[in-house]
């Protein structure tokens, strides 16, 4: 079976093409740069997507050679995400569903970032840590659920680095500039760490280390120890689930698992519990692949949507979704 997955959440539209066997076809992606000093403006991102939607699901077909008679499955994220954005892809979906007389499902845009972990990873069930703009969640599965056993209070890890670079002047996404400024950072500037159990919260790190730009610190050590605060009460609260749960895998996924610091520390607290770390490189950031392999997942396991079930929901949780692959 070969499954076309779009996605549409927030700044990329992707287009992902997969088959059964995991095998990935094409994988082609356009993401929104707001101008200087904005954060996504939904307005512009939907904008962005509606321009760029078609040449981005054209290039996947292209470049797997495929066109819709060889399509079995369209997937595309239902939620959560800005809902300018999320009726985009899901009206497009449906479209070419009706159009070409092709099953249609909405998947969980969460599930769908750990679900591609595991296939890249070769993971069976990991302790997760799911990290993007809006989300911050550790999850294992049980009882056929992805189980939220820890989150973020207020604003994702994401948005709070891109939050932090917007106030002092870097252009979105912050979080790989933070990355590279912080590689030259050498002295720890002392920052509010926020852990309540396996619940965390940024916004008092990201108050603070604000006011501490302001009150002209070094940029490079602030960006320093923004990270290694952070990403410790990351490591934190993953360390306790995985005490609690114990795993044998541990997964990081997510836009933020992009950054080489955060794998550092979990892998090294991840080892120290005997537990293999992975992350899905080149499939931390939102893409359609992933959407396809979880569309994949839940076809085979029987999932059937009809045209009504494919409204979107921009608050969409992650434990919302049966897992029954
Ligand atoms: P996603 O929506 O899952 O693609 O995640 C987007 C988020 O990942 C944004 O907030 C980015 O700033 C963040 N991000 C991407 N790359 C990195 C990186 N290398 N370090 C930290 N954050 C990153
Ligand atoms: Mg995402």
């Amino acid at each position: 079976m070969i499954s076309l997955g779009i996605e549409g959440t927030a700044h990329t539209i992707g287009a992902g093409i997969a088959d059964d066997c995991g095998n990935i076809l094409a994988d082609t992606r356009k993401t929104y740069k707001p101008a200087h000093g904005q954060g996504i403006v939904p307005r512009d991102a939907v904008q962005f997507m509606g321009d760029n939607i078609k040449r981005t699901l054209n290039d996947a077909l292209e470049h797997a050679d495929l066109n819709f008679n060889n399509i079995d499955l369209i997937s595309f994220s239902k939620g959560p995400g800005l809902g300018p954005c999320l009726r985009t892809a899901a009206t497009a979906a449906r479209v070419l569903s009706l159009h070409n007389k092709i099953p249609v499902l909405g998947v969980n845009h969460c599930v769908a970032h750990i679900e591609i972990g595991k296939l890249i990873c070769k993971f069976n069930d990991p302790l997760i840590l799911y990290v993007s703009g809006g989300n911050t969640q550790i999850l294992k599965l049980k009882d056929k659920r992805y189980r939220i056993f820890g989150e973020t209070l207020d604003v994702g890890i994401g948005n709070m680095l891109d939050k932090f670079g917007r106030a002092i002047g870097l252009d979105h996404p912050a979080g790989p500039k933070i990355e590279k400024l912080a590689k030259s950072g050498r002295n720890y500037i002392e920052l509010p760490y926020i852990v309540k159990g396996t619940d965390l919260s940024f916004s008092g790190v990201l108050t603070s280390a604000v006011q501490k730009f302001n009150k002209n610190y070094d940029l490079e050590d602030l960006c320093f120890s923004l990270q290694e605060t952070a990403f410790s009460m990351l490591t934190e609260v993953t360390e306790r689930a995985l005490a609690h749960l114990k795993a044998d895998e541990v997964l990081l996924t997510g836009g933020v698992g992009n950054n080489s610091r955060l794998s550092e520390m979990l892998k090294a607290m991840a080892e120290e519990h005997d537990a293999v770390f992975g992350v899905p490189e080149k499939y931390c950031s939102d893409n359609g692949v992933m959407i396809s392999w979880l569309g994949i997942l839940m076809y085979n396991s029987g999932v059937r949507h009809e045209l009504e079930d494919t409204v979107v929901r921009q608050k969409f949780r992650t434990d919302e979704v049966e897992v029954l692959w």
